[in-house]
């Protein structure tokens, strides 16, 4: 339980607790700031930690910003110093490492300087240093416009799963009535722009629809834009994969494919729920290769008391296949998922190590890492990170995660994102989660997103 005299400053706070698995213990907080210092003095298993930081400012917002910092500062020391651990990102909480990078960068300084103000680790401050190397040119065209198409159905729901989506078997009577509104969305986004810069089919598993359902899909897309752009369908498990649909994809012109095995370990498959075997997985990209799709493959690290030799049996399979892209995510224990009862059995520390040996095994197989983020409950407060052959970087995921462009977003659960470049803001617009709720509101839905972009 938090007390703390300064409301505004509890998410921070939290954030650091939670990284340390302290959200549930005690803590006394007092907060003030006089004579050009900020104090912050905690009170935690009887005892007083004190802090004082001398900052002044005239602009209120960065004063709010440093009050931020250094009250996090406080409890990120406290804890560390308490409980003997250092996480590897340290205090940097609450924003996406890559975006303060470039924000220090845009002012002038070395952001190295502040990550290890912040306590970060040596190693993570040159992973940001790597990410934002491989993101040069994309980074440098800010301003496209993407569409996002979200397909939320999936062929069951994962034991980890914290994304908005359901299984078929609840919500298939819903899709013909889906793809119609899916088409109202698609058909009247000429009226806000002419081509995107690239399109995302994502989930959910959009390979769970059957050929007809998919074809009006991509049938919306081709029809509004024509074909030619960077084209990426989240295909998704691999128990859903056929010929049939990898051909009506290129045929359309999709050009980059996601397999995602998760794990290549038959018996972690089954404890999470996935319905599939690495054997799957194997075929579905064998198929998805003949094709000549850009194929990334996903793994997590953390699935249900996977050890570190299992999860670098994972890594050694998937760079044996040697796709163009990995994506290694570190897993996320959100609300929504069945797994966050079980965060306190998580082995924090072999995660740690199967991070660590994801960066070594693929920068020795020649990737390089070319986006990162990190999520509120991932365990050990780690990270995803999307690695790319040279040169094969997908362009949507990085304009994206650094929020560099309009991410205009159909379908249910779908965030649309306005870019307002010189200020250098996102503005967002939510549609409903559940499926019955987007469908009724379909028309004002188009209407809300036409005001935000026009
Ligand atoms: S396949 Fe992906 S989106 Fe679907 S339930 Fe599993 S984790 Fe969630």
């Amino acid at each position: 339980m938090l007390n703390t005299n300064s409301e505004y400053l509890r998410p921070e706070i939290m954030d650091v607790l939670r990284a340390f698995g302290a959200e549930d213990e005690n803590f006394t907080h007092y907060y003030s700031y006089s004579d050009g210092k900020f104090y912050n003095c905690i009170e935690y298993d009887g005892k007083f930690y004190d802090y004082e930081n001398e900052f002044s400012t005239e602009d209120a917002l960065v004063f709010r910003r440093f009050a931020k910092r250094y009250c996090k500062l406080a409890f990120y020391s406290t804890l560390s110093a308490v409980k003997g651990v250092k996480l590897p990102w340290g205090a940097l909480t609450g924003i996406r490492p890559t975006k303060l990078a470039y924000a220090e960068l845009a002012a002038g300084r070395d952001f190295s300087l502040l990550f290890k103000q912040l306590c970060v680790d040596e190693s993570n401050i040159s992973l940001v240093g790597e990410v934002i190397k491989s993101q040069k040119d994309i980074y440098a065209c800010r301003g496209a416009t993407d569409l996002y198409v979200s397909l939320p159905f999936c062929p069951t729901r994962c034991e980890y799963c914290s994304f908005v989506t359901a299984p078929v078997s609840a919500v298939g009577k819903y899709i013909p009535q889906y793809l119609d509104c899916l088409q109202r969305e698609i058909s009247r986004l000429k009226n806000i722009f002419s081509a995107p810069a690239s399109v995302y089919v994502g989930g959910g598993t959009p390979f769970v629809l059957d050929l007809c359902s998919l074809e009006r899909v991509y049938a919306a897309i081709q029809s509004a834009f024509g074909q030619g752009f960077e084209y990426t369908v989240e295909a998704g498990r691999p128990d859903v994969f056929d010929e049939q649909k990898l051909k009506l994809s290129r045929g359309y012109g999709v050009n980059r494919i996601c397999v995602n095995p998760q794990s290549f370990n038959d018996k972690t498959l089954e404890k999470i729920g996935r319905k599939h075997t690495a054997a799957q997985t194997l075929e579905a990209y064998a198929m998805a290769e003949k094709y000549g799709f850009i194929i990334n493959l996903d793994l997590i690290a953390g699935l249900a008391d996977e050890s570190v030799s299992d999860f670098e049996q994972s890594l050694k399979t998937a760079i044996s296949l040697s796709p163009a892209n990995i994506t290694v995510h570190t897993l996320s224990l959100k609300c929504g998922s069945r797994l966050k009862e079980s965060v306190k059995r998580l082995n924090i520390g072999g995660i740690n190590q199967m991070i660590s040996l994801s960066r070594d095994m693929l920068s020795s197989a020649g990737y390089v890492p070319y986006y990162l983020y990190r999520q509120k409950y991932q365990a050990g407060g780690l990270e995803n990170v999307g690695w790319c052959k040279p040169g094969t970087a997908c362009a949507y995921n990085v304009r994206v995660m650094e929020e560099i462009s309009d991410n205009v977003a159909v379908g249910s659960g779908a965030i649309s994102k306005k870019f307002f470049g010189e200020e250098n803001r996102i503005e967002r617009l939510a549609s409903p989660k559940d499926i019955p709720s987007y469908l009724a509101k379909c028309e004002k839905i188009i209407s809300d997103r036409e005001k935000l972009f026009k």
